[in-house]
């Protein structure tokens, strides 16, 4: 079991991120660590992370999906987490992964608030309600629990099981309009080229401008809340399409495609590639090539390019039938038009997220490999 932590969150580090495009529920993690019913575990653990952000997969259908963390200084320091579980915390915050702040107060809230997503929160929000409504509709505050096939997410204020985000907030979608950078240097979450601070060509984590997280208002201003300073305009944020690659019917992983190209492929070795390898079976793995099909903005358009060995096709407003599919090969290019989807292999499937959802009937299950890499079988119950 031990040797298997840090694996364990090397997958979690996967699932955290503070980009407002890919994130699906913020979290407090000062709080959840603590949820020791989760796994009758150590007073404080790491993997509880993993667990509700597993629940919180269950519970959209999808595989990958992403939260928002909001972590109290403290927690560096907690010696109810072990030193690698706090080095861990360390290294997210100074790659930009997580939030840590010196007094979190009601971030969370003011994420989920800006960016429209669900809360996945124990605490008792009913004082909050007069500043933030939506805690009282349905979907968006879930508390992680223990169900009867395992943990899960409950209804909590408001109702509703399901996570249910909206869009951002104006004041969100204001603020996600631009880009902003913070005075203190190498700042990670606001520095130069949009996150990653001084080093952010170092930085192991791939971040473009983009995934920059949303400013904090301190009496109306933008406002950094890590340092607390107040942020300067930097210029518009690049436009920018929400991708998902779909494999057997599952979501496994969105994508954004902003200022420069993704390569999607079996295990493409372009900078910010789109790996899709471990989800294979054999025969899709032998198909698929390294680096099989590049996607980028042109202008107003989303432009698929094949740049593979064996060909990809194009699925024109997601129509299965063969008669309607267009081969694309040997670098052709195409623009895909509202609910295109181009397939690699049959079964995994590429395009905008909005026409690709979970839908498990609608392709072949051989396509995926055995083992899907769900954080909980590893871990130990
Ligand atoms: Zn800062």
């Amino acid at each position: 079991m031990r040797f298997e932590i840090s694996k364990v969150l090397d997958t979690i580090e996967g699932r955290v991120t503070t980009d407002p495009t890919l994130v699906r529920a913020a979290v407090d993690l000062a709080e959840l660590v603590r949820f020791t019913d989760l796994d009758r575990g150590r007073p404080a653990s790491m993997l509880r992370l993993g667990i509700v952000i597993d629940a919180l997969g269950r519970q959209v259908q999808e595989d990958g999906v992403q939260v928002y963390a909001v972590v109290h200084r403290g927690l560096l320091s907690d010696g109810d987490l072990t030193s690698n579980e706090r080095m861990v915390v360390r290294r997210w915050a100074d790659d930009g992964l997580v939030e840590v702040l010196n007094n979190p107060g009601d971030r969370m809230l003011e994420v989920a608030d800006l960016l429209g997503l669900p809360v996945l929160t124990r605490a008792r929000l009913d004082g909050l309600r007069g500043r933030y409504p939506w805690i009282g509709q349905p979907g968006r505050v879930l508390a992680p629990v223990v169900g009867a096939g395992g943990p899960t997410l409950a209804a909590h204020a408001g109702g509703g099981a399901v996570p249910a985000p909206t869009d951002p907030s104006p004041t969100g979608a204001r603020l996600l309009a631009r880009l902003w950078r913070c005075p203190e240097p190498g700042c990670a979450l606001f520095g130069a080229g949009g996150g990653g601070g001084a080093f952010a060509d170092l930085a192991r984590v791939h971040r473009t401008a983009i995934s920059q997280p949303p400013p904090s208002l301190r009496g109306g201003a933008p406002s950094c809340p890590r340092h607390d300073r107040p942020l300067t305009d930097a210029g518009a944020r690049p436009r920018h399409e929400m991708l998902a690659v779909r494999i057997g019917g599952l979501v496994r992983q969105r994508f954004v495609v902003a200022d420069r190209p993704v390569v999607v492929g079996r295990a493409p070795e372009e900078d910010g590639g789109i790996t899709v390898g471990q989800w294979l079976n054999d025969e899709a793995r032998r198909w698929i090539s390294r680096s099989h099909l590049r996607l980028e903005l042109r202008g107003a358009d989303l432009v698929a390019q094949d740049v593979s060995t064996n060909g990809s096709g194009l699925r024109p407003r997601g129509s299965l039938d063969d008669d309607d599919r267009i081969t694309l090969n040997r670098q052709q290019s195409r623009v895909l038009g509202p609910g295109d989807f181009v397939e690699l292999y049959p079964g995994v499937q590429v395009g905008r997220a909005a026409d690709l959802p979970s839908a498990a009937a609608f392709a072949p299950a051989s396509v995926m490999a055995e083992a899907p890499t769900m954080t909980m079988r590893t871990v130990d119950r």
